[in-house]
Parts: structure tokens; sequence; C-alpha cells
């Protein structure tokens, strides 16, 4: 008998994978985990029954979250990773030796130890020295932590359950408050054919925030449209006046400097929702 998995993205469209095994199927306390063998993606981590991030597709994302920010900082000694309990945007932070510390704030511990099972290669570096990690809600550690990071990235699920406050005014605020005088951060912000509104929304809240808001592209297969989004708000540097010939050549395989400026030229209708 054949199993699939689908995502449902939207009542009417999804997309879907047919399974070899099922690792792992249970609610934490927090949200419904699975962890699945695919037979195009590899290992898939699903979250309430949506794609957290596979084996094949992975580095995108990880890269992608990590290295315009971290490129754009000229010195990110302190960063936070709210979110990101597979270790895959730990896994390119380690990959810049200015960071003296990064530590990641994931809600759901179970996320963490099922990723260090199933998903080595992704989870790889959350035992370095370099990584303190903390389970609890994102939301309480940016109140709670005043003029401390260089670097924030938001590395989160969907705004629904435990993620619902990580889409809000007062959460940049937070962000803002918790970064250093000349602090800036990331945040996935998902798609534009599905979420348009979304992204509109965290734009304007961003914008209230932050002197400097930037949105830039990048294309993860298993995620819905394909076509993902981050939204970058800075206190001053700006993701569009680096050199990229100053960006040294990194072990990637999708994020490049040539990259670093191309990704944030949109689409027109990607533009249009952000004016
Ligand atoms: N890359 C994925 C995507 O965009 O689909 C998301 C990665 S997944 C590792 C996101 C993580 O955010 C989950 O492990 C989840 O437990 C965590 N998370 C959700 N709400 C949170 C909160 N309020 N504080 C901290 N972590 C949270």
């Amino acid at each position: 008998m054949e199993l699939w998995y689908t995502e449902k993205q939207t009542e009417s469209y999804g997309i879907t994978a047919k399974i070899k095994e099922t690792y792992v199927h249970e609610k934490t306390e927090f949200q419904e985990l699975a962890m699945i063998e695919t037979e195009e993606f590899g290992t898939m981590l699903v979250l309430d029954g949506m794609v957290m991030t596979t084996d094949k597709d992975e580095f995108v994302y990880h890269e992608m979250v990590a290295h315009p920010v971290l490129f754009t900082h000229p010195n990110p000694k302190h960063v936070l990773i709210v979110g990101g309990g597979d270790g895959g945007v730990v896994r390119e932070v380690m990959k810049h030796p200015k960071v003296e510390k990064a530590v990641l704030v994931d809600i759901d511990g179970k996320v963490i130890e099922y990723s260090k099972k199933y998903l080595p290669q992704i989870a790889c570096e959350l035992d370095n020295p370099r990584v303190e990690v903390i389970v609890n809600d994102g939301f309480m550690h940016i109140h709670d932590h005043k003029d401390t990071y260089d670097v924030i990235m938001v590395d989160s699920t969907e705004p629904v359950g435990p993620a619902a406050n990580l889409f809000t005014r007062g959460f940049y605020q937070g962000i803002y408050e918790a970064l250093k005088a000349d602090g800036l951060f990331v945040a996935q912000t998902d798609n534009p054919w599905f979420k348009a509104e979304l992204i509109a929304s965290v734009n304007r809240d961003v914008r209230e925030v932050f002197p400097i808001v930037r949105v830039y592209g990048a294309n993860v297969p298993t995620y819905p449209s394909g076509l993902w989004t981050f939204t970058v708000g800075s206190k001053t540097y700006d993701p569009l006046e680096v050199d990229e010939a100053s960006i040294p050549e990194i072990a990637t395989k999708y994020y490049t400097p040539r990259l670093h400026k191309a990704a944030f030229a949109l689409p027109k209708f990607v533009e249009d929702l952000i004016k």
C-alpha cells in the first residue's frame, strides 16, 4: 500500500510526497510533530501539518536566514535564534568566526530532541560550545533581554499556535530593545502567493519600529508556492550597502556573495505588497 503525506496549503491546494517510513508522530506540549522519511526529499520534519525542513532542500532556507544578516553586520559577536530547534540556522551561524556566542531559544524541546536523532546533518552544531540552547518562549526571552544581541534571527513556525505572538508589532518592538544600538534582525515571513496580507502587515509593523526595512526572497521547493520571503529590520546597517567584494566565500550551496544583493530584487507583485 502506498502512503502519501499531503500538506494542505490552502483549502483547495496542497503538496504531497510519498512516505517510505514514519519515525515519529506525536502531540508535544505545543504542537503535533511528525518526522517522516520521504522518497523525494529524504527525512522531513512536519509541525502541525506544515513542512518545516527536509534533508534535500534545507540548505536554502538555513543559509538564507543566517548569511545575509551576518554579512551585513560588521561584528556580529552575539546572536540570538528564536525557534530553529532543528539546528539548521545554528549550523550556518557557526560558519562565522566572528560569532562568539549563539543562543537558540525554541519553545519545544521535542523538536530539538528528535532533530538530533533523525536530522543529524542539520542538528550537528547544537552541541558546539559556542552555542547555548534554551527551551523557552522566544517572546518571553526577547522581553527579558535588553540591549543584548548584535543579530536576531526569527526561525519560527507560521503565525498559528505557539508562534502567533512572533508576528506582532509588540514582538518587533521587543526585538528592537533586545538588540544593541547598531543591531539588526531577520524573520522568515512566509510566501507572497498565499500569505500576501501577512507579508504586507509584517512590513508595516517592522517599519513602525526600525528605520531600515528590507525584504528578500529564496526558492524553497517544499514550502508553499516555493517562493519564500525574509524581512530584515535594522537600526544602522543596510544589507544593500554591503560591498559584495568584501564578503568571503564560505562553504554554502545556495548563498554566495553575488547573491547577497540579488536576493533583494523582488518580483513586481511582491514589491507592490511592501510599498
Ligand atoms: N523553517 C521553518 C519554516 O519556516 O517552516 C521553521 C523551522 S521550525 C524549527 C520552527 C520552530 O519554531 C519550531 O521548532 C517551534 O517549536 C518553534 N517555535 C514556535 N513558536 C515559538 C515561540 N513562541 N518561541 C520559540 N520557538 C517557537
